[in-house]
């Protein structure tokens, strides 16, 4: 017992844990990692801080999620009160008003007529959700024979067996089995060789869409459900679509009745400057899903908007029968719906996606001043999004140099996500002018460091 009290939810943040070894950690080399564990133990603002009281700039929004900054009182103010209001609420057959409240915040945000909120847990389950309404859809209105579903090259849709199928990053799905059938990818919109050191959309790539009429010609329409894509590759190292690219995938789609879902985990909430990076590109998908900005991270929190049409067609039959055979237990949970409208007042109030757009010609700037570090590829930036792509090394990626980067960035004060050769910089939308500045001078003494 007295161990128990010592390891347990009494002990203060910083306390160091006696054992690091039984929490498997996700998508972490753990073996190396706990040899030379790096721990935050606290955060605020645009900072974590280890238990030693270092702080570490936080150049990735925790997991782009943290878009207002870390611990803002109005958003833990709001959790603390909800927790004391209601625990738990279900929401099979039963509801908790914050749960409307917030579904009708987030509608109103969204663009065109996506005016109904389905909410799970994660963009994983955010994903798999819209997947499932995409099918169903087709069966309800009498198109059952389209279940092919379509994703992209370098797409990332999570990890649920969904996700995975329509994502394509082949070690995310090679050790997994058969994934999904009827799958089909679109190719990937980058092409170094024409869009390098592009600030924002490249002119270069619309026609990558025109693969979608190619997979049409190859199944016929009549078999397929939906497309999905990030309107931003974000984790596979920020692949901004090029011009024009999404307004033509959706008049392919349009032609052919085909769905068509923007995967907004990453782009929702401000990320692009807007709401939804769908009102940037002037296009409004069938779906879009979204996690992470809603509650800053908070309070694990996704969901899925769903336009008008698709949310009457299940609305026809008997009014007794339950529309949707789709549901997870902590769907609105009461915590994440009162960290998620605390966390849209935050945005509101501080005008955060103006703020980012604002910022973005400068932000761009200073990450395009990187451009003649050593070893790098290209700098893409989007949004309040930017990445530098290194030339690989011997052992890279996900090896030795994937480690050696993790720590330097560490011993400099810098949290940054790393996929494959590729530095991502997404820090929290509130980042002033001189954070950009010395976010961009850590990460090209890093780069020059590893060189
Ligand atoms: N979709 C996109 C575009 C993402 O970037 C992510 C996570 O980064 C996901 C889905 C999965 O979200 P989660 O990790 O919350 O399951």
């Amino acid at each position: 017992l007295d161990d128990l009290v010592t390891e347990g939810a009494g002990v203060g943040a910083d306390a160091i844990p006696n054992d690091l070894d039984a929490f498997w950690m996700p998508f972490t080399s753990n073996r190396s990692f706990k040899k030379r564990p790096r721990l935050v133990s606290r955060a605020k603002d645009m900072h974590y801080y280890t238990p030693e009281g270092r702080a570490i700039l936080d150049g990735c929004a925790g997991l782009w999620c943290v878009n207002p900054g870390h611990n803002r009182e109005p958003i833990v103010e709001a959790i603390r009160q909800a927790a004391t209001e209601v625990d738990f609420a279900p929401t099979f057959q039963y509801g908790h008003p914050q749960a409307f409240r917030l579904a009708s915040r987030i509608a109103d945000l969204a663009p065109g007529d996506l005016d109904h909120v389905f909410f799970c847990n994660s963009g994983s389950e955010a994903v798999d959700t819209a997947l499932k309404i995409a099918l169903a859809y087709h069966q309800t209105t009498g198109a059952g024979t389209r279940t092919r579903l379509i994703g992209r090259e370098r797409g990332y849709h999570g990890v649920g067996f969904g996700g995975i199928s329509v994502g394509g990053i082949v070690s995310n799905r090679r050790t997994f089995g058969t994934m999904l059938t009827g799958v089909d990818h679109l190719r990937s919109t980058y092409d170094r060789e024409h869009q390098a050191f592009t600030k924002g959309e490249p002119d270069y790539g619309a026609h990558f869409a025109d693969e979608l009429e190619r997979i049409v010609a190859l199944h016929d329409a009549s078999t397929i459900a939906s497309v999905i894509v990030e309107p931003m590759g974000g984790s596979t190292g920020v692949l901004p679509t090029p011009k024009g690219y999404l307004k033509r995938l959706r008049e392919i789609c349009d032609k052919y009745g085909i769905l068509l879902i923007f995967d907004e985990v990453i782009t929702g909430f401000g990320r692009l400057g807007h709401a939804f990076a769908a009102e940037r590109y002037g296009v409004v998908p069938d779906m879009i899903t979204f996690a992470k900005g809603i509650t800053a991270g908070a309070v694990p929190m996704g969901g899925v908007l769903v336009r008008k049409g698709i949310h009457d067609a299940f609305m026809k039959g008997p009014e007794h029968v339950v529309e949707l055979f789709h549901g997870y237990t902590y769907s609105a949970h009461p915590l994440a719906c009162a960290a998620g409208l605390a966390t849209l007042d935050l945005y509101a109030r501080e005008h955060t996606f103006t703020h980012a757009r604002a910022l973005e010609p400068f932000f761009a700037d200073a990450m395009m001043s990187l451009k003649d570090k050593p070893g790098v590829l290209d700098i893409r930036t989007v949004g309040i999004t930017g990445a530098v792509d290194l030339a690989p090394k011997e052992g890279a990626p996900g090896l030795k140099g994937y480690e050696a980067l993790e720590r330097a960035f560490h011993e400099e004060g810098l949290m940054m996500r790393i996929a494959g050769d590729t530095l991502v910089v997404t820090p929290p939308l509130i980042i002033s002018k001189d954070q950009v500045g010395e976010l961009v001078e850590k990460l090209g003494r890093v780069i020059e460091k590893v060189a």
